[in-house]
């Protein structure tokens, strides 16, 4: 190892538009609700939980407040933003081991990593997100059939309780701990540092194919014809019908084998300069929205190289895009329905979402494969992932999201915490039925505005 004291090698860097500054409400990615709360920022690994004392709210650690809704919200509690406790603790360039503090995001350790030769395992749409948050939320990738959830890539991390107990989890040490704390939505404890690893690359370079396709079974026939594709998904056009009905572009990448440059990525520039007027997300300007980026590949089929940038975070390019829907903010719904109802379930929704008349971007959709999560409670299951992001719309969109809540029961799925700020406490105990078993490891101090909402005691902010 080069490295293995508490010195840092790399400490903050390009930390865009940190979250929890200024004054509240405060606001994850979806806008949508907004709480007050106290902040108490955590800088040292040794500040939890001193910085709790004499605070008779609840508290929650957070990281980028990437997530959508309110799993990294507490309304009137305290929320202790981890970022400032961003430093790489030690680096094994023979085996890619990397342990770091629980606030560095994964763009700080793409900055650190890529010129070194190596890569995230499992990467989500934004590199704007913590460690901590990536564990707390077992995050899933375009990868997930090859390489499952980002728990699994973890092979230990520092848990810190409320009490002061500091507990080292991995699948051997504290095993139940560690289970309920990868996809324990922060209730467990404090993750001070973690260990991940990651995997050798020789380019920033993808190897990338762009396919046209209309329906799901045309999309199932392009993933059949490539088992070997590391990383796939898809956009889909939601508002689209008669031949139109669920076209999209199927995308493939994987790492180049082709030797190239191995240089850090510059910082996006553009911003989303202030929030959009409602009148600008109507159907038609969506639709056309939609129409542009599907005929954007002029070809049916395109085969190219592309930075990694690109495409792993195309929506990274434009830093605060959330304003384009404007000060009411959005709510995304995103579910995974097992192979048995997938894509009966995925028409039946589909169809659901363009009877509403809501109209939407494109949505994503994608496969999970079978490689087990290591948490209790995480989303990912085998079959198909579907996303897609909703203005708030009065009276049109809650009453929408608790219909498709419903459907993707009914159809054996579940929907993600970590973009949910509508699930009713009936939906969330039938998609997650570990819940009872999760309770009995959350810290007594801790809790969330999402956790407050499925335990039915608050009754959310609709
Ligand atoms: C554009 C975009 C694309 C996305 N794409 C994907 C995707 O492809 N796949 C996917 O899985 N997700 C995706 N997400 C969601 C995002 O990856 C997760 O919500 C992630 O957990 C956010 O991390 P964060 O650092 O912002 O954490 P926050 O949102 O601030 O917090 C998330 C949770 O982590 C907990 N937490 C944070 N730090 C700690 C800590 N140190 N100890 C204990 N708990 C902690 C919080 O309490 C909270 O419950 C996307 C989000 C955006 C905005």
């Amino acid at each position: 190892m080069s490295s293995a004291s508490n010195e840092p090698l790399l400490s903050a860097r390009n930390v865009p538009e940190e979250p929890f500054t200024g004054t509240p409400p405060f606001e994850s990615w979806g806008r949508y609700p907004r709480y007050n709360a106290t902040i108490k920022p955590l800088h040292w690994q040794s500040d939890f939980p001193r910085v709790i004392d004499g605070v008779h709210t609840g508290v929650l650690a957070v990281g980028m407040g990437r997530s959508y809704g309110d799993v990294g919200l507490l309304k009137d509690g305290t929320l202790m933003p981890t970022t400032s406790m961003n430093r790489i603790l030690s680096w094994d360039p023979e085996t890619g081991l990397l342990i770091a503090e629980s606030g560095m995001t994964l763009a700080q350790i793409l900055d650190f990593a890529v010129p070194r030769g190596f890569f995230l395992p499992v990467t989500p749409g934004t590199k704007f997100v913590t460690l901590g948050g990536a564990i707390a939320n077992d995050i899933h990738g375009k990868n997930h059939e090859a390489a499952g959830s980002f728990g699994g890539h973890v092979p230990m991390f520092e848990l810190v309780r409320s009490d002061g107990t500091h507990m080292l989890c991995s699948p051997t040490e504290n095993p139940d701990m560690f289970a309920a704390t990868i996809g324990g939505m922060g209730l467990t404890g404090v993750i001070t540092w973690a260990q991940l690893r990651l995997k050798p690359i020789v380019s920033r370079m993808i190897d990338y194919e762009g396919i046209q396709f209309h329906g799901i079974d045309e999309f199932l026939a392009i993933k059949k014809q490539y088992p070997h594709v590391e990383y796939t998904v898809a956009w889909l056009d939601c508002v689209g019908t008669g031949k139109n009905f669920a076209r999209g572009v199927f995308m493939l990448g994987d790492h180049s084998k082709e030797p190239g440059e191995l240089k850090p990525s510059g910082k996006p520039k553009l911003v989303f300069p202030m929030d959009a007027p409602g009148f600008l997300l109507n159907k038609l300007s969506i639709s056309a929205f939609n129409t542009v980026f599907f005929h954007k590949q002029m070809k049916k089929h395109v085969i190219t190289k592309q930075d990694y940038e690109p495409f792993f975070y195309p929506l990274d390019a434009v830093h605060k895009w959330n304003r384009m829907y404007g000060k009411r903010g959005l709510v995304q719904f995103q579910f995974a329905i097992p192979w048995e109802h997938a894509v009966e379930g995925t028409v039946a929704i589909l169809k659901e979402i363009t009877k509403s008349g809501l109209a939407s971007f494109l949505a994503v959709l994608k496969t999970f494969g079978d490689v087990p999560s290591l948490g209790m409670m995480s989303f990912p299951l085998s079959g198909f992932m579907f996303a897609l992001d909703f203005p708030i719309k009065p009276g049109i969109t809650f009453p929408l999201m608790e219909r498709l809540g419903d459907m993707t029961r009914e159809f054996g799925g579940r929907l993600y915490p970590a973009k949910d700020a509508c699930m009713t406490e009936a939906q969330f105990k039938a998609y997650y039925p570990n819940w009872e078993r999760f309770a009995r490891y959350k810290d007594p101090a801790i809790t969330s505005s999402f956790w407050e909402r499925v335990m039915g005691h608050t009754g959310g902010a609709r």
